[in-house]
């Protein structure tokens, strides 16, 4: 059964089915008529390290669950590079994701994985969903200035990051139409796939160390591509505690990010849940060393 959902929004289907379909047909065409260039990776990496962070470190840990506070740089930094995901506004990414973990695999999930990989995956974002605009749940969001600006001016923010910073950096180099692919338009692609993963395979597949009865599951390759997201077991088990992945071999740029904040004055009070040292030390005969 699927949950209470709207008519299909044909610009968002178009949008994000098509774009994958497009940059799998240009991609190699734009690379056999133009020929590389190593400032096209360049740019692909940076963008997708920046937007893939802009989701983990601002709206995920920062905004979603207050797992840390940071100064007014920090947020509005992370809600630029969040706002360039093109995963849209930071305001309307929390009170989906809130409601995400208070009602997870439940008909008030919004991407429950119990409708299946697909719906958990993408589906959902096609259709309209009648309580999308219900912030409810995020009166504290409200209250900050910044959110509520990346709210009003998200847009912008996606044409200026995914359009003509890449046009202006490419023009750069001479390939303007190249970097635009590479820096905007493939990094989009993968930075939403990979995000969407951890709604669909981090749901259905991988282990459950933290707790064997959610249906969250921890998937280290899904890590790698999201900056720590794929430590979803974690993360289920503890949502406000700012790591993802809770020991130090565990690959999580984003908790980096912001222990290395912390200590030049850009982050303060990082949570960590107690019960987690508890739980890891159970059964253990030594004790692994966290960050
Ligand atoms: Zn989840
Ligand atoms: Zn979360």
């Amino acid at each position: 059964m699927k949950p209470n959902i709207g008519p299909r929004i044909w610009a968002n289907s178009i949008f994000l089915l098509g774009s994958p379909i497009l940059v799998a047909v240009w991609v190699p065409m734009y690379l056999y008529y133009e020929g590389n260039s190593a400032w096209l990776w360049v740019g692909l990496v940076a963008g997708w390290v920046l937007t893939g962070l802009g989701i983990t470190v601002g709206y995920h840990r920062l905004f979603s669950h207050r797992a840390y506070q940071a100064n007014g740089l920090w947020r509005a930094w992370w809600l630029f590079w969040g706002g360039a995901a093109i995963q849209n506004s930071c305001l309307v990414w929390s009170a989906g994701h809130r409601r995400h973990h208070q009602h997870t695999d439940t008909d008030r999930d919004p991407y429950s994985v119990k409708h299946g990989f697909w719906w958990a995956h993408i589906e959902w974002i096609l259709h309209s969903d009648p309580v999308r605009d219900d912030f409810s749940n995020c009166r504290d969001l409200q209250k900050d200035p910044l959110v509520m600006a990346q709210h009003k001016h998200y847009w912008t923010i996606v044409f200026l990051a995914g359009l003509f910073l890449p046009l202006a950096l490419g023009s750069l180099i001479g390939r303007p139409i190249g970097m635009f692919l590479f820096a905007g338009l493939l990094r989009m692609v993968i930075t939403h796939q990979t995000t969407f993963l951890i709604n669909s395979l981090c749901h259905l597949k991988g282990d459950r160390p933290w707790d064997e009865e959610a249906s969250a599951a921890d998937n280290w390759l899904v890590a790698f591509f999201t900056h720590g997201e794929g430590w979803h077991s974690f993360h289920h088990r503890f949502p406000s505690d700012y790591r993802n992945g809770y020991f130090w071999h565990n690959w999580d740029p984003g908790k980096w990010a912001i222990w290395l904040g912390s200590k030049v004055g850009f982050t303060r009070k990082l949570r960590r849940q107690k019960k987690a040292d508890e739980i890891a030390n159970r059964g253990r005969s030594t004790t692994e060393v966290t960050v």
